[in-house]
């Protein structure tokens, strides 16, 4: 199928908007939705504001003026993701433009949600709609790459993220200093701390490895831009947290990881062993906490286990003008990733720190 420039342009449209829900709607996809009446003019447009909330096609229809209802028999819908065909927390969206019946419904790309997975397109073209599948599919499938990447694998997207020196250490204290409670090591200067909020508010969830928060005492949350903080994922298999601790007294949304006999039990906890490997975590939190992805935040350890397991899919790095001369030696990106996809930036600047982020080889697009 080719898509007209115009078709092209609309759908951008929509993508744009979806993008206005990309905090909020997780494990929800982003989805945005625009009518167009038969003249070319935009009618009608909405959005996914938030899980939970009505969907993009539903926001969309409510937003035709009564003056222009009588062109929507006419008018082509253009929407990011394939409608969906099943009664969740809304009705079908499916069932709603079957009910109005415009002339023509361009989709972006599939929904491979067993629960829907081509269903909306069927019953659309059953219903007599003309519809047209993968108007700016491959930018499209990237905009919900944690959403159809839960579907295939049903594991959270995993995103690795750290800070280092220029000569690659993640903190620059010797050994003996890096000792409970001694607090972080600042790597990045201030002026990167809304762009990293900013990533931990994309995703749903902040792993963090027990000792990281023993030394540390990191808050991890979303404190320098409006944004939801996400749940914090505190990777505690051996044991050695004290229920006391400031991360888990501070946090009624934190999953505490912890093995099957020297943790306690909490109505939040998640039992997993070291030795069943991260793949056995990933899908552990996805099935019983739903969470559509994660930002692996450290330390060390935790970081190399995700690289060395195989188990990640982007990295987000910091990489300061400043040299420690030693000290705990940051992981590595790997050789084989790949920059991001559609002209997107790979990598950056902000005040004196450089980011970077790149993608796991797995997701070549072709
Ligand atoms: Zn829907």
């Amino acid at each position: 199928m080719k898509f007209s420039a115009a078709d092209m342009q609309f759908m951008r449209t929509a993508m744009e908007l979806a993008e206005r829900g990309q905090f909020t709607v997780a494990p929800n996809p982003l989805v945005g939705c625009v009518i167009v009446s038969a003249d070319g003019r935009i009618i009608g447009q909405g959005w996914h504001t938030a899980f939970g909330q009505a969907h993009a096609e539903v926001e969309a229809h409510q937003s035709v003026s009564p003056a222009d209802q009588p062109l929507l028999a006419e008018s082509t819908w253009y929407v990011t993701l394939e409608p969906c065909n099943h009664v969740g927390q809304t009705p079908a969206c499916a069932a709603l433009i079957e009910r109005i019946s415009p002339k023509r419904v361009v989709i972006g790309v599939r929904d491979s949600n067993p629960a829907v997975a081509g269903g909306g397109i069927r019953r659309l073209r059953a219903a007599g709609i003309q519809v047209d599948v993968g108007c700016l599919e491959a930018e499209l499938a990237w905009q919900n790459r944690r959403f159809l990447w839960n579907a295939e694998t049903k594991r959270p997207w995993v995103v690795l993220k750290w800070a280092e020196s220029r000569d690659g250490y993640m903190d620059g204290r010797p050994l003996q200093e890096r000792q409970p409670g001694a607090g972080g090591f600042p790597i990045t200067a201030e002026t990167a701390r809304p762009l990293t909020h900013t990533w931990r508010a994309l995703e749903q969830g902040i792993v963090v490895g027990a000792n990281t928060a023993l030394v540390d005492t990191p808050q991890l949350n979303v404190r320098s831009i409006e944004a939801p903080s996400p749940r914090i994922v505190l990777l505690d298999p051996d044991g050695l947290i004290n229920m006391k601790h400031a991360l888990i007294q501070r946090n009624d949304n934190l999953i505490y990881v912890v093995g099957p006999t020297k943790g306690p039990a909490t109505k939040h906890s998640c039992q997993w062993e070291v030795k069943e490997g991260l793949d056995a975590l990933l899908e552990r939190l996805y099935a019983e906490f739903n969470l559509s992805s994660l930002l692996v935040e450290g330390g060390a350890t935790v970081l190399n286990d995700f690289l060395k397991q195989d188990a990640w899919n982007e990295i987000k790095c910091w990489r300061s003008p400043a040299a420690t001369g030693g000290g705990l030696p940051a992981p590595s990106i790997p050789d084989h990733s790949l920059p991001l996809p559609h002209g997107l930036a790979s990598s950056g600047q902000v005040g004196v720190d450089a980011w970077t982020n790149r993608l796991h080889s797995r997701h070549a697009s072709d």
